[in-house]
């Protein structure tokens, strides 16, 4: 080999082990925390460089704790979930849960695949909601610590197989959380199939930027850069028309409070019992939503590149949930931002698409974004 040859040789491997060196492995821990159904279920707690704290669980790929500070720099958890493992699978409302195979509604549990009728098990109503009782949410997962990632990072893997929940084909999904030091958990999906079929991947974390257990969130500020929203029947199934919010109690495109418009007399209001509906973003990928708590200072911003969200203002807990700390969950004391595709898409054919075909591969990312003003 000539010695300029070798030169360059030498220079590539020692740029090639300075760059493995300096990659400091991110903190995350791993602890066992129960069994389910003969799978191990872990918590992982991701500590970021500013030192705010991040739970995850495989359980049904969750977020349990998020540890971030007010205005004054006091930290408090301030999503929803349980001390102990066993709090989890007494059939909570989705606590920081992944949905799937198809987060919300499905008209009384039947759509149709090139001809071919398809049930799922109801279990809210007439109608099936969020994978039937045994989606996603409740299932174990398998969990990979991504030690090379430049942030706090692990990836869920769950393999579904063909016509789980009475869906088609054998699904192979990751749901990937990543803690950056900038306060954003970054959720990467990536979805394939072997046989056309349908899915709506979502999380579930309710939020309470006051801290988790403190009261409600009527006095949360929100932006939904939504124009259009998505009505419901009494059964929170979409009629099918989308509906300008101009003028409306859903006018969110400027801040409102929660609260300010919760009580008026507006047909989706009573039919939601409050705000349980499908936002349609006007521009995915910007700063699609928002939320701002004065008290605290806490803000949260919502990052996606899927078509909508789903803003669930709490309106069906009841305080029988006793979270974290021992402070019951009451009516309407968290609120959800589900981004994804609108309920019910597989019986509306002029929704945007929730088909998935084999070969091809679904990917999507959503940011929550968390800082004080
Ligand atoms: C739904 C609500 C439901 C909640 C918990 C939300 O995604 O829109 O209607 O009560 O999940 O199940």
């Amino acid at each position: 080999m000539k010695k300029h040859n070798l030169l360059i040789l030498l220079f590539a491997v020692a740029a090639i082990m300075t760059g493995c060196l300096s990659k400091k492995q991110a903190p995350v821990t791993q602890e066992l925390y129960g069994t389910y159904k003969g799978g191990e279920v872990y918590l992982l707690t991701l500590t970021n460089k500013a030192g705010n704290v991040l739970k995850l669980t495989n359980f049904g790929a969750r977020i349990t704790w998020l540890e971030v500070p007010d205005k004054e720099g006091k930290k408090e958890n301030i999503t929803f979930g349980f001390d102990t493992f066993d709090g989890m699978i007494g059939g909570d409302p989705y606590f920081g849960a992944v949905v799937g195979r198809y987060a919300n509604r499905i008209a009384k549990g039947k759509f149709t695949l090139d001809g071919v009728e398809y049930s799922l098990p109801i279990n809210n109503g007439p109608n099936s909601l969020h994978g039937g009782p045994a989606g996603w949410h409740s299932v174990v997962w398998n969990t990979e610590i991504l030690k090379k990632s430049d942030f706090p990072s692990v990836k869920f893997t769950y393999n579904s197989p063909d016509m789980e929940a009475g869906y088609p084909g054998n699904m192979s999904v990751e749901a990937t959380y990543t803690w950056t030091d900038n306060n954003e958990i970054i959720i990467d999906y990536t979805l394939t199939t072997d046989k056309k079929t349908v899915f709506n991947i979502t999380n579930h974390a309710y939020f309470n930027l006051h801290g988790a257990g403190n009261g409600d969130i009527l006095d949360h500020q929100l932006v939904i850069k939504a124009s259009n929203f998505v009505p419901v029947d009494t059964f929170l199934i979409p009629t099918g028309e989308l509906r300008p919010v101009a003028g409306t109690p859903f006018d969110f495109t400027t801040p409102h409070t929660i609260g300010e418009r919760i009580g008026e007399n507006y047909d989706q209001l009573i039919f939601g019992k409050g705000y349980d509906h499908t936002f349609v973003f006007d521009n995915a990928e910007e700063v699609d939503a928002s939320v701002y708590e004065p008290v605290s200072g806490r803000f949260m911003e919502v990052i996606s590149d899927q078509p909508g969200v789903q803003f669930y203002c709490g309106n069906f807990l009841n305080g029988t949930r006793i979270g974290h700390g021992g402070k019951p969950y009451n009516y309407r004391s968290g609120m959800c931002l589900e981004t994804g595709h609108y309920p019910d898409s597989p019986n509306h054919p002029d929704f945007p698409s929730t088909v998935l075909n084999p070969g091809e591969t679904f990917k999507s990312r959503t940011i929550y974004r968390f800082s004080v003003k």
